[in-house]
């Protein structure tokens, strides 16, 4: 009771809906020169899609991660734009351990970012 198993809140989807915002926040900084804690109208709305998708991944907890997902949800013109987003901004990101690194950032409220989705 004095352990409360992130991981059973935290789900797949809900660690890739951190993952795929920090990723997107990240490359909207450094692509589009974006300030704040705010993103870009693109980024919004390209996180609003990449959130709704995973809200509809049809493989809720047994989920890989959308990078190794086989199954391609996106519909071409957003997974071209998320391809890019992972490729620029995911090696730069999870060059150490990814679940620690997420875990990191599940824990950590820093100031700025936008918890409400
Ligand atoms: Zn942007």
């Amino acid at each position: 009771m004095t352990d409360p198993a992130p991981e059973s809140i935290g789900s797949h989807i809900l660690r890739e809906k951190v993952t795929i915002e920090k990723m997107i926040s990240y490359y909207c900084k450094r692509k589009h020169k974006t300030s704040g804690a705010g993103l870009c109208e693109e980024c919004t709305d390209l996180l609003a899609y990449a959130h709704g998708r995973l809200d509809n991944c049809r493989f809720g907890d047994e989920k890989p991660t959308c990078r190794n997902c086989p199954v391609h949800c996106y519909k071409p013109s957003m997974r071209d734009i998320i391809r890019n987003v992972m490729r620029f901004s995911g090696p730069r990101m999870m060059i150490r351990s990814p679940i620690e690194w997420i875990r990191h950032s599940l824990h950590e409220h820093s100031p700025g970012y936008t918890q409400k989705s």
